[in-house]
């Protein structure tokens, strides 16, 4: 439940918002301080065609830094910030822009980047996915090969569902969040509660994937949840999701798989949220050629949906 400071906090960034015409997108990962004022929450499928819609001079985004990158590519007239400049994704890191071009060099084949990566390897690859749309992604090109990266398990996940040939580059690029769910936390679950469904996000492990009911993006995590039959819901992913879960499907009960906490994406406070807005620091900045092709990755993703 919100605090009396909290509600403060809450208060006070939604008329500074309003003075400023300002948007608050946050990630279904956020603090439930945060995803209560939002204006909008979703995964960064959802988010990323938000940003395209906005008419708000600023958009304040409370997610991790690749997120962050994405809004401001799609947005080159807006003043794009963040409440932390630290909410840094370590999968994005996994994959530098040089990996890309090695492949690149080695096989002629598409490279499907996933958006948890930085604008500086979307410069390079062919075309953008997400959790949400990386199965309709490998389907639509014209290759039954195709680079992916950075998670291998989601290139995993790519593969099973296509029947094409997905290489994960690097080899083994992961989530180190999701990386913490395993086989023996699904069969303890299975156990305890033989009446729940189990829904899993596609950056677990194969093993973990195989072993769930269901297995999909957190915007169809929650899809899945709202729409089944079961009034028990064990999910495997991030935390914060279960939050949304828990506020907008209240006669349901939600179990997490295993409690998993993505520190960076809770770097992220009321407190800092209040700063950016109010100063308009972190201001996110990329060079113009870097923007422009990482945008037609980014877009061509967009156009296929
Ligand atoms: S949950 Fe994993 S992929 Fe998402 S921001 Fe955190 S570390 Fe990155």
């Amino acid at each position: 439940m919100t605090n009396t400071c909290s509600k403060t906090l809450q208060e006070e960034i939604i008329r500074l918002k309003e003075e400023k015409n300002a948007v608050i997108l946050a990630h279904n990962y956020q603090i439930p301080e945060i995803q209560e004022i939002a204006d909008f929450i979703g995964d960064s499928l959802e988010l990323a065609i938000e940003a395209t819609k906005t008419r708000a001079d600023v958009i304040v985004f409370c997610g991790v830094d690749f997120m962050a990158e994405t809004a401001a590519i799609l947005n080159p007239d807006k003043k794009v910030i963040v409440p932390s400049v630290d909410a840094r994704c370590p999968m994005a890191t996994q994959l530098p822009a040089e990996l890309i071009k090695e492949s690149k060099a080695k096989e002629t084949i598409p490279f499907v980047i996933y958006v948890n990566s930085y604008a500086s390897a979307k410069a390079e690859a062919d075309i953008c996915c997400t959790s949400a749309n990386v199965v309709k992604v490998v389907e639509r090109l014209d290759s039954d090969v195709v680079f992916l990266g950075p998670d291998a398990n989601l290139a995993w996940f790519a593969e099973a569902k296509t029947g094409k040939r997905v290489i994960p580059v690097p080899s083994d690029g992961f989530c180190c969040v999701h990386k913490r769910f395993n086989v023996k936390h699904i069969e303890e679950m299975r156990e305890k509660h033989p009446d729940a469904v189990i829904i899993v996000h596609p950056e677990c492990d194969p093993e973990v994937q195989q072993k769930a009911d269901y297995v999909g993006s957190t915007s169809q995590m929650l899809k899945f949840a709202k729409e089944c039959d079961y009034n028990k819901v064990i999910v495997g992913t991030e935390i914060g999701l279960i939050d949304r879960m828990k506020r907008e499907i209240p006669d349901k009960t939600f179990i997490p798989l295993h409690e998993v906490v993505c520190r960076s994406m809770k770097l992220n406070t009321l407190e800092s949220l209040l700063d950016a807005l109010e100063f308009e620091f972190n201001v996110v900045r990329l060079p113009e050629d870097v923007s422009e092709r990482a945008g037609r990755a980014i877009k061509k993703m967009v156009r296929i949906l």
